[in-house]
């Protein structure tokens, strides 16, 4: 993309209405635009940025054999007032009534819709155990909408729902969802600690939020320091081997971590020596239930088992804040120059800088760069705008990119231009002909 013909509306300014440091740099660097009080337009970068998130998380539920569906946001009333919700989420819920004046609302999660969608389309034992998911956007009207997409009231989550004929097979399904959490925040260069949670409005009786840790962060966090040491890198595992799940989610939750709502001061003291326990506060990106037959019983969804009786079905729901990301990643990966996108979620690979717009040789040799990085399929963000080298630093060290190109003329003359790391600061110089080769191995 060249910067010249995209659109990308960076602020010089600090804009006065960010209190924290990734909704600063949100605006500032033009990824998103408030519409209203927590709703947000995505522009180009951050959309790109959204949709890198989003698409790892599908993955990662793919991959632990979570099947993808899309389901409305707008919802009708008739199925929460089955499992009584109708009234329980009280003004959160963003009521609407169409023009025969029926009940709707938009949705702030699916349990009733998916429960009502599942039971209607099985028959037996055979059809369990399933998890169905989608990504779609939220309402929530939250008290207090801040800090930009962090909690905003229209917000993109993911939700996947569990369907197990025993509530021992519904832990193993939990479990999976359990691992596939910690793969896709590995992914994502993140670090969300898994911790005991309240199980809130939505009920049960298992619950684990993840928290990344974050100044800002609005929940108060108690964990223990060995949580540092463990292996939080992507590890491969076979999901259908019931030990070898449980196994990681053992060794996860063996040590202490808990929000300050489940905070229990005396245990973390008898269990965590003095100079290993850790509290700060973190970011919830994530949020899985075990909630057995609290939806399915209201709503009927239940099938014959193997005897031919009827079973009422075993269920849980795992939430992922894919817009919270956003914000999260940045809380967790900036400096005072602007954002530090880890390479999974970066709007762009690489930016190109021409420092010399005009001169014949700076351009012509960073037109062809860019378009052999194009061709060989590099994500490359061009600044051909003719602005000074000074401020296209900015821009770029701002937006983020994990790699910067920089063609002037002094390098011109020797063969080179400068490749800069965002994250290291480090800078090299590299040969004109084996600049391509570097981005393309
Ligand atoms: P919170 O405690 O932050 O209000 P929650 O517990 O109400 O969140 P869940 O019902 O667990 O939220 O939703 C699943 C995930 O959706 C959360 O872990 C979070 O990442 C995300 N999420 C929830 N509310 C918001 C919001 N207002 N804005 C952005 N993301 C949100
Ligand atoms: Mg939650």
């Amino acid at each position: 993309m060249r910067l010249s013909q995209y659109f990308m509306p960076v602020l010089r300014d600090d804009p006065k209405e960010a209190e924290i440091v990734s909704h600063r740099l949100m605006l500032r660097a033009g990824m998103i635009r408030q519409e209203a009080a927590g709703s947000y337009s995505w522009l180009p970068t951050g959309f790109r940025v959204l949709k890198k998130i989003e698409q790892i998380v599908r993955e990662e539920q793919d991959r632990a054999g979570a099947i993808e569906v899309l389901m409305p946001t707008l919802q009708s009333a008739d199925l929460w007032r089955k499992s009584g919700r109708y009234d329980d989420y009280g003004k959160e819920m963003l009521r609407i009534k169409d023009r025969q004046d029926r009940d709707m609302l938009f949705g702030p999660t699916n349990e009733e819709m998916i429960t009502d969608i599942f039971r209607s389309g099985i028959q037996s034992y055979k059809d369990v155990p399933r998890n169905l998911y989608h990504i779609q956007w939220k309402f929530r009207d939250e008290v207090r909408p801040r800090f930009g997409v962090m909690r905003g009231r229209e917000f993109l989550m993911k939700d996947a729902y569990s369907f197990d004929l025993t509530a021992e097979a519904g832990q193993h399904s939990y479990n999976k969802m359990f691992v596939a959490y910690l793969r896709t925040f590995a992914r994502l260069g993140l670090k969300a600690v898994p911790m005991r949670a309240d199980t809130g409005p939505i009920g049960g009786d298992s619950s684990h939020e993840f928290l990344i840790l974050a100044e800002t962060g609005e929940s108060g966090v108690f964990f223990d320091r060995d949580f540092h040491d463990m292996d939080w890198s992507a590890f491969d595992i076979d999901y259908d081997d019931v030990a070898a799940v449980e196994k990681v989610v053992t060794t996860f939750t063996s040590k202490y971590s808990a929000t300050d709502e489940k905070h229990d001061a005396v245990e973390f003291d008898s269990r965590v020596p003095k100079d290993k326990q850790l509290s700060g506060r973190g970011i919830e990106v994530g949020h899985i239930f075990f909630f057995g037959d609290k939806y399915s019983k209201p709503l009927g969804c239940e099938v014959q088992g193997a005897d031919g009786k009827k079973v009422t079905l075993q269920s849980g729901s795992y939430g992922i804040g894919v817009s919270r990301l956003v914000g999260g990643i940045i809380e967790a990966s900036h400096d005072k120059d602007g954002i530090i996108w880890p390479e999974a979620v970066a709007p762009f690979h690489v930016g190109l800088i021409n420092i010399k717009v005009g001169d014949a040789e700076a351009d012509a040799t960073s037109d062809k760069i860019y378009k052999a990085l194009q061709g060989k399929g590099v994500d490359v963000l061009y600044d051909d705008r003719n602005q000074p080298g000074g401020a296209k630093f900015a821009a770029m060290d701002l937006i983020g990119l994990p790699w910067q190109i920089i063609i002037g003329p002094r390098g011109l003359k020797e063969g080179i231009a400068e490749v800069k790391n965002r994250k290291t600061g480090a800078r090299e110089n590299v040969a004109l002909d084996q600049i391509v080769g570097r981005f393309t191995k």
